[in-house]
């Protein structure tokens, strides 16, 4: 079996903890790797040798930044393929959307290239006789990444190429359920000539999260996972006088108008809550049917949601893999009897409908799978509305009207992502200025903004004032400094404030 280390100073090391966390493969259930966990100590070297090498990179060229973005591009590029297959085999989602992650991630790599433009800064010219002001935005040293098991590669690849971009090191910890792909888009950085240290990768768990968030010198935590921890990251990080963003979980609503188009409604919502089994903090959880549509709306995303099939992620007719561990997927499982005793209509029941229940994706017995999961007339009191289930678990909700159904959407303690359905423009618009959450969709279920355009949601969806990635993200990682200089004729001695003359 596979021993997973650390990745400090450009070298693979053991780990020295002693301690250690089994890695499996979802879709069997069997053990592929132990992975080390990080002490004080050892995360402590990381830090180090981040600090040694940002030293240096702080003071690189752009022009050096920027030929290491581009190389770096084309090896993760000719990677796909491979980390695709490294994300399916530790976090179980099917190939094609697991290169859809890649890709996602590597159009922030994308932007990261362009960071010269990104950085120019402004300049005023004689604000004053004589005197002009210069606006600079500087990196801020050690910066850290905690991220989340459901998106292995994407979800590092928002935070470090642009805080490297900017000029900082990093240390990354990632998901202790699938680190194999953060340790691999790390190594190409490598590959791509940044120099040792300056990327670092500390596996662990909460005694690495903890030392990262106290350390002297780590300037910033970018945080991506649930909202208990976001929040918990984001009280510790601060307190400690860090600049922290934690982006958490989420509850995303999708509204169907009567006026929508039903059968692209009931795509979506299928795409949008069963892809990746649900464990995406932009899938759908709740369709909110407006007016009368529920009937034939929730007849059309079942018919769909039967014909899907459910099976290992690197088996290319397989629409749907396993859930990450057997506890998360039992965790799932419980919801339904629940919300038959609460009141919900079970529509299609998850437990029934996976492999070995309808035959789909036979011969995975042991894997972590759970059928798709559809539940009818659920109300705000259920606790399957209520909870991020994080699993292929679709709700639907019947409202009367549209302000009945912008009222349960705001009412929602997150504000991820929210999505309407209509084929009215003025409604639209009156959707996006009116509804509480950071990404919103017309028409279209998961409307993760491209790299350009950052990343964020309201509420208890994120802790921090700056979402991630695009402009917001050169923000987080740049410290502003303004310059203002006098060359030429001194001002002779002046005791008043000054002012512009
Ligand atoms: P998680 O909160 O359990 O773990 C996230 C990270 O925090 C991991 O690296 C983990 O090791 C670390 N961690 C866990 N417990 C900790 C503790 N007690 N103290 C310190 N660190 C700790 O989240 P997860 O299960 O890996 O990911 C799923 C969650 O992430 C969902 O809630 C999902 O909505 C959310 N998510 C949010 C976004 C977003 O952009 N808003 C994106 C992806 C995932």
């Amino acid at each position: 079996m596979k021993s997973l280390g650390h990745w400090i100073g450009g070298k693979h090391t053991d780990g020295a903890s002693g301690r250690t966390s089994p890695v499996t493969d979802p879709a069997t259930g069997e053990r592929t790797a132990e992975l080390a966990l990080a002490s004080r100590e050892e995360v402590d070297q990381a830090v180090a040798a981040a600090a040694e090498a940002g030293a240096e990179w702080e003071r690189s060229s752009l022009a050096t930044r920027t030929q290491v973005m581009f190389r770096y591009r084309e090896l993760l590029d000719r990677s796909r393929d491979e980390l695709a297959k490294l994300i399916t085999a530790e976090h179980g989602k099917v190939h094609s959307d697991a290169l859809g992650e890649v890709a996602r991630g590597i159009e922030v790599v994308e932007f990261a290239c362009g960071i010269p433009q990104l950085l120019k800064g402004a300049a005023s010219h004689d604000v004053s006789t004589g005197v002009d002001v210069r606006e600079l935005r500087q990196p801020l040293g050690v910066v850290a990444g905690v991220t989340p098991f459901n998106f292995p590669a994407m979800v590092p690849l928002w935070m470090f190429p642009i805080a490297i971009a900017c000029g900082n090191s990093f240390v990354l910890k990632p998901s202790e359920k699938d680190p194999s792909a953060a340790m691999r888009v790390a190594e190409l950085m490598a590959e791509a000539g940044l120099p040792p240290g300056v990327l670092n990768v500390v596996n662990g768990d909460k005694v690495a999260v903890d030392r990262l968030l106290e350390h002297p010198d780590v300037a910033a935590v970018s945080f991506v996972g649930s909202t208990p921890i976001a929040r918990y990251v984001y009280e510790t990080g601060t307190r400690a006088g860090k600049r922290v963003q934690a982006l958490a979980g989420a509850k995303n609503h999708m509204v169907v108008l009567p006026d929508a188009d039903l059968d692209g409604a009931a795509d979506a919502a299928v795409s949008a809550g069963y892809g990746s089994a649900g464990e995406r903090c932009m899938a759908i959880s709740v369709v909110v049917a407006v007016g009368g549509v529920g009937d034939e709306l929730v007849a059309k995303i079942a018919e769909r949601a039967r014909a899907l099939r459910i099976g290992p992620g690197g088996d290319p007719a397989s629409d749907m893999g396993p859930l990450i561990t057997a506890e998360h997927r039992d965790r799932v499982a419980g919801y339904l009897p629940q919300a038959r005793e609460q009141g919900a209509e079970v529509v299609l029941d998850g437990s029934e409908n996976g492999p070995g229940g309808d035959g789909h994706g036979g011969g995975a017995a042991n894997g972590y799978f759970l059928g798709v999961s559809l539940l009818d007339r659920v109300t705000p009191e259920m606790a399957a509305y209520a909870d991020e289930i994080f699993g292929p678990v679709l709700s639907v909700v019947r409202a009367e009207t549209y302000a009945d159904a912008m009222e349960l959407v705001n009412g929602s303690p997150w504000g991820n992502g929210a999505a309407v359905f209509t084929s009215d423009g003025a409604a639209a618009r009156r959707f996006e200025r009116e509804v509480r959450a950071g990404m919103v969709g017309v028409n279209v279920p998961i409307p993760v903004p491209v790299a350009y355009h950052s990343f964020g949601g309201w509420k208890a969806s994120l802790f921090g004032d700056s979402h991630i990635y695009g402009t917001d993200g050169v923000h987080f990682y740049t410290r502003g400094k303004v310059v203002t200089s006098r060359w030429g004729r001194p001002r002779g001695l002046d005791l008043a404030f000054p002012t512009s003359e």
